[in-house]
């Protein structure tokens, strides 16, 4: 099989993360990001991905000839054709970023082929990718953990996009009634439902719903004096240290979790579950602590209780390689 050549740019609120991928390395190690400018508006923020594809070539040695195709990835929400929706995301709030076409506006612009994802997909490929590499008999699910909860799941090594691009949006899917063995926890999400996922998994969720319902437990702790927005950022670091509030906290995140994963192993049996993302970007003895929490909160089958549940690392860089990876899958060098 002849090897393309693929930029991957990862569009943030605040900066563009670029790498390039031979169709089995990435050329640029560690993080390459220029700004990305989307307050100024879309003609700006298309410029700046210009100059970060430019930025690619130079640090390859690339020409602009050699170049197979470009993947592209934004926060979502948007449409499977990278058009954002009307509504917009964090950051994304300038008016002209309406239906906006992105995708088409950079293919335009560089002269190149565009594949799109958003960020959640593109962060799922890429660790989907660093765990089964390109065997294609392997399924994984993705839970992008931050701010929000972003899902991705591939299927025989593809990602599932879906009609309208909003597949895997596993962040917005219900918990079950019985998701928590003891706690009657009403936890709002900003997208309208309750008690889905993202409105416990998330750092939106300690904000909006763990803090306000574990805090009253310990009213002597110091996150008690404190806004309740800084307050739930200092939550990890303190589960991490052992803080008796942050780990009640995490322990109820992982039994949203397992609950969630129960689900997800009776509609797809993956391979493996993949959690990733700025929220569980913590030391190797958190995780294992986390991840034993999971585990224990679980219900498998004899046949199932295997199941891999792995924490995915270069979280920084997931995106704009996920979305490399996507270009060489939509347009295969021939
Ligand atoms: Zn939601």
């Amino acid at each position: 099989m002849a090897q393309g050549k693929y930029v991957g740019l990862d569009l943030g609120g605040t900066t563009i993360n670029v790498t390039a991928f031979d169709g089995e390395n990435f050329l640029i190690p560690g993080m390459h990001e220029i700004p990305s400018l989307v307050s100024s508006g879309p003609e700006v923020c298309l410029n700046q991905l210009r100059m970060a594809y430019q930025a690619a070539l130079n640090l390859t040695g690339w020409s602009h000839d050699e170049v197979t195709a470009v993947g592209l990835d934004t926060p979502g929400p948007a449409s499977a054709e990278g058009v954002m929706s009307s509504t917009g995301g964090t950051n994304f709030g300038h008016a002209g970023y309406g239906h906006f076409d992105m995708r088409g506006g950079l293919s335009d612009l560089i002269g190149k082929p565009v594949s799109y994802l958003n960020d959640a997909n593109a962060a799922a490929l890429y660790g989907h990718r660093a765990t089964f590499g390109d065997d294609p008999t392997k399924s994984t699910v993705s839970l992008i953990i931050g701010t929000g909860l972003g899902g991705g799941i591939v299927v025989n090594g593809r990602i599932v996009v879906g009609k309208v691009g909003y597949a895997a949006e596993l962040g917005h899917t219900r918990l079950p009634g019985d998701w928590h063995p003891t706690e009657q926890i009403t936890a709002h999400c900003n997208c309208g439902r309750i008690n889905d996922l993202e409105s416990i998994v998330s750092l939106t969720g300690i904000r909006l719903n763990l803090l306000p319902y574990y805090l009253p437990r310990f009213p002597d702790h110091s996150l008690a004096q404190m806004d309740i927005s800084d307050a739930a950022k200092k939550v990890r670091g303190l589960a991490e240290e052992g803080d008796p509030l942050g780990q009640i906290i995490f322990r109820t995140q992982a039994h949203a979790i397992a609950a969630h994963i129960d689900q997800m192993i009776n509609v797809l049996d993956p391979d493996a579950i993949l959690l990733g993302g700025g929220g569980v970007q913590t030391s190797e003895a958190f995780h294992d602590w986390f991840l034993n929490e999971i585990r224990n909160a679980c219900t498998f089958r004899e046949e199932q209780a295997d199941l891999a549940i792995l924490f995915v690392k270069d979280g920084d860089m997931a995106g704009a390689r996920g979305s490399a990876i996507y270009a060489s899958q939509q347009y295969p060098a021939d």
